[in-house]
């Protein structure tokens, strides 16, 4: 059974056990999670006070159709009848992964735990490319693959991609025929010039491009992402799938995304408070400029600066001594035991005080 090749996601194991500490009355800084610490913004607010009654029944299966209008009107080339909208975009790129009529999957390392799961759950192989090995681009290009996942800022190490390796990128996939699948759950967290997807891969008829308001509008409990693709009978599968896993997306979720486009000047406002906690960190951990992620809300670190080679042991023990939830660089991908990643979507005040706590526990513990 698929389940078997998979393990508990690692991000919500540490969470969990945080939730426990809590709960038992300790205080507990829950830099582990990637959630943001914000309310929706006013315009998704708003709906939830007065629900219409209707939106208690099924939708169509890809969605509302005033909705994935909205989803197409953000996007330069599509059309309402390409957007697909998913209960997450975890649960669409499972049903994507299931759908594809592929056996092997590229995947760029450190990559978020969710692509190794959802992967190995939907009976494909994947094949890893570590992005810190200055000749990636290189050995992705002497290596064949049928879809690569492009997380873009990536999850976890915030690592936007510049425009040369986006068009490099490109000329490898098109040479393999490739589905081109970007996770683009993070771009409304950009801190950095980079390559822009729309303007280098728009054109290609493999290209899926996903993202959703889980991050973006502070609704990971709503469960509501969008997938756009232009392939109708990849789109005709995926419909297939649903109508017979999920039904639809919950219609609530999807009435209150219709303030999607409007909330978009409330939202850059999370990603301003974001920005000034990234340079909380370093103001704590000066060290850490060379690991400053260009977009997301995570620090990829590697505890080897400071003589401490496992990372799974560290963030055990410095949950149960510092009371500080960290997620293990394991999680992330091959040769990454002695990293962590630690999320800086908190409230600053929250965040300054986790910081001192580890600044304190890693002078004590590290080298
Ligand atoms: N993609 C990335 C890179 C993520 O980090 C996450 C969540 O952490 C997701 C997709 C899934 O988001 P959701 O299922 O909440 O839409």
């Amino acid at each position: 059974m698929n389940l078997m090749k998979v393990s508990p996601s690692a991000s919500m194991e540490i969470t969990r056990l945080a939730a426990q500490m809590r709960k038992s009355g300790e205080e507990v800084f829950t830099l582990s999670i990637g959630d943001t610490h914000f309310s929706p913004p006013t315009a998704i607010r708003r709906r939830l006070e007065d629900l219409p009654l209707e939106y208690s029944h099924y939708t169509d299966g890809s969605g509302l159709i005033e909705l994935r209008e909205i989803i197409a009107g953000i996007y330069n080339g599509y059309d309402s009848s390409d957007v697909v909208i998913v209960p997450g975009l975890k649960q669409g790129l499972y049903c994507l992964m299931c759908v594809l009529p592929i056996t092997n999957v590229l995947l760029l390392e450190p990559a978020w735990l969710g692509y190794h799961s959802i992967t190995s759950l939907a009976g494909k192989q994947f094949t890893s490319l570590n992005l810190y090995d200055p000749d990636w681009i290189s050995k992705l290009n002497q290596t064949s693959f049928e879809a690569i996942v492009l997380c873009h800022p990536n999850n976890p190490n915030g690592k936007l991609f510049s425009e040369k390796e986006l068009l490099e990128i490109l000329q490898i996939v098109q040479k393999n025929n490739a589905w081109l699948i970007t996770d683009e759950i993070y771009d409304a967290y950009q801190y950095n010039n980079s390559g822009e997807i729309s303007n280098i891969f728009e054109g290609y008829s493999r290209l899926i491009r996903c993202n959703g308001m889980s991050k973006s509008h502070a609704m990971t409990g709503f469960r509501i992402g969008y997938m756009l693709v232009k392939d109708k009978s990849l789109r005709n599968l995926m419909s297939i799938f649903n109508q017979n896993t999920i039904t639809c997306t919950p219609a609530i979720s999807q009435y209150l995304s219709l303030g999607y486009r409007e909330s978009f000047p409330e939202i850059s406002k999370f990603r301003d408070y974001y920005f000034e906690n990234r340079s909380l960190v370093l103001e704590f951990f000066p060290e850490w400029s060379s690991y400053l992620p260009d977009g997301g809300f995570y620090f990829f670190v590697n505890l080897a600066d400071y003589g401490i080679f496992d990372g799974d042991a560290f963030c055990r023990d410095c949950l149960k001594d510092a009371h500080v939830a960290l997620v293990p660089g394991s999680a992330y991908g091959t040769g990454f035991d002695s990293w962590i990643r630690l999320s800086f979507s908190l409230d600053r005040t929250e965040l300054r005080k986790a910081l001192l706590a580890l600044q304190n526990y890693l002078n004590e513990n590290g080298r």
